[in-house]
């Protein structure tokens, strides 16, 4: 008999292992954080002993889902303004608020943030935002698992004065991050359109130095194409590609606009890929050739984008997305399978996020887990767990919620942050962006 800290035992388990096992009246032991042994209950519970059992009952667990691509800090201008082409979007509603954005306002939009990811089953995110070290703060306070970064731009923000202050900042966010093993660092250029050449060559050559991944929004609209073509005489991804910023490292956000030849390019460069259905479909950039990267074996992750282009950040709504999109896209029902999404969601996340250690339910991966309440009207009868996750699931079928084994949600509560009083935080927080954006004067 061996022990550990605790066993979580639920109806069903997928595991998302190598082999895909999806295993009933299932168990998971974990020890120190880590999954120590994963199996049917009665195999588990006759090896292993453990002080706390969770019993989960009609759940079904698993790995927590990891959203590729998202700006955690938005939450807190949700709704804001919708409905609009994107650069009138950026331009007339969201940059002026970012102008005036505090630490402060950043650390609890992005406290928010990882409320509704650990309410909706995701542990792990890639977060790309400004003053980025108060959402390694939220991140720390919560206990969720992030890759965060200081996103950089060719022209002055509330958060740094020129380039090379932004520079300093990733190198100072990434000493600090070193203490914090859920906590780790990438270098993130904004995009091809508000950066210069010798921007993206530093912040390749940075991302060298310290030995992190780069990311970067790539080829997200046709104008984005345009721009570039007028600039620089190539294509968004030929011209990444050319200047050496494609590589196993890097992730490239949305990739909507593509030829066959850049998606040839991505396959062949190693490079992954964030995709974000709902962002794509809400500002009207395109749709993703998922089925065409899939099938050219591009490296594909999910991801929500940040809370004011979808407008939230559960990756149980995107995975429905990302099938139906696909599907109706290509006039293909088999386009974007289940099976092949939910890969997106978990293992195609870590391998985006270079972060081996989670994606999957085995032994030596991280314990971090969400479970789905399968007493829910909408999750009756089930037949097949995993479309269940893709297709019937919504976020707030999660019940529970675990982080390096530690729960960070259960049925209802947040045990590491005081919901309520952060609420409250949320609110007046709103008032005073109705008061800086006029808002206040449109709505009545
Ligand atoms: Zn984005």
């Amino acid at each position: 008999m061996h022990t550990c800290d605790t066993l979580v035992r639920a109806d069903w388990i997928v595991t998302q292992n190598d082999t895909r096992d999806v295993i009933q009246d299932g168990a998971v032991a974990i020890q120190g954080g880590v999954i120590a042994a994963v199996g049917p209950f009665a195999d588990i519970s006759a090896n292993w002993s453990a002080p706390e059992t969770i019993d989960l009952g009609p759940s079904l667990l698993l790995p927590g889902l990891v959203n590729a691509h998202t700006h955690a800090p938005m939450t807190l201008m949700r709704g804001l303004a919708d409905d609009l082409p994107l650069m009138q979007w950026l331009t007339d509603h969201i940059f002026p608020v970012e102008q005036k954005l505090t630490p402060e306002l950043v650390r609890l939009s992005a406290l928010l943030g990882c409320c509704e990811m650990l309410r909706t089953g995701t542990t792990c995110f890639y977060d790309m935002y400004l003053m980025e070290e108060a959402v390694a703060d939220a991140v720390r306070e919560t206990g969720m698992r992030a890759r965060i970064g200081e996103v950089i731009f060719s022209f002055p923000t509330p958060a740094y004065a020129d380039e090379n202050a932004a520079f300093d900042v990733v190198r100072r966010m990434h000493a600090a991050s070193a203490d914090t093993p859920r906590i780790r660092t990438a270098v993130m250029p904004h995009a091809l359109y508000t950066t210069s050449p010798q921007l993206l060559t530093r912040a390749h050559e940075l991302a060298q130095e310290l030995d992190i991944p780069l990311h970067i929004h790539l080829a997200e609209t046709e104008t984005e194409t345009a721009q570039s073509l007028e600039k620089f005489g190539k294509r968004p991804v030929a011209y990444l590609d050319s200047l050496g910023l494609l590589t196993p490292t890097t992730l490239a956000a949305h990739c909507v606009d593509l030829t066959d030849d850049e998606v040839a390019t991505l396959a062949r460069t190693g490079a992954h890929v964030a995709h974000n259905p709902e962002s794509n479909m809400k500002l009207a950039s395109g749709i993703a050739r998922v089925r065409d990267m899939q099938a050219a074996g591009v490296s594909l992750g999910l991801g929500t984008d940040g809370a004011c282009s979808n407008n939230n950040l559960d990756m149980f709504a995107e995975m429905a997305s990302c099938a139906m999109l696909q599907k109706v896209a290509t006039l293909d029902p088999t386009a974007a399978p289940a099976q092949q999404v939910l890969d997106m969601a978990t293992r195609g996340g870590a391998a985006c996020l270079q972060w081996e250690e989670i994606g999957s339910i085995a032994p030596g991966k991280a314990a971090d887990l969400t479970a789905l309440d399968l007493d829910q009207p909408g999750l009756m009868p089930i037949y097949n767990p995993i479309s269940h996750a893709v297709y019937a699931a919504g976020g707030g079928d999660v019940r529970f919620t675990m982080v390096d084994g530690h729960v960070l949600y259960r049925d209802g509560a947040f045990l590491t942050v005081d919901y309520p009083a952060l609420c409250a935080e949320v609110r007046d927080a709103a008032e005073w962006i109705r008061k800086q954006t006029g808002a206040e004067a449109a709505n009545k």
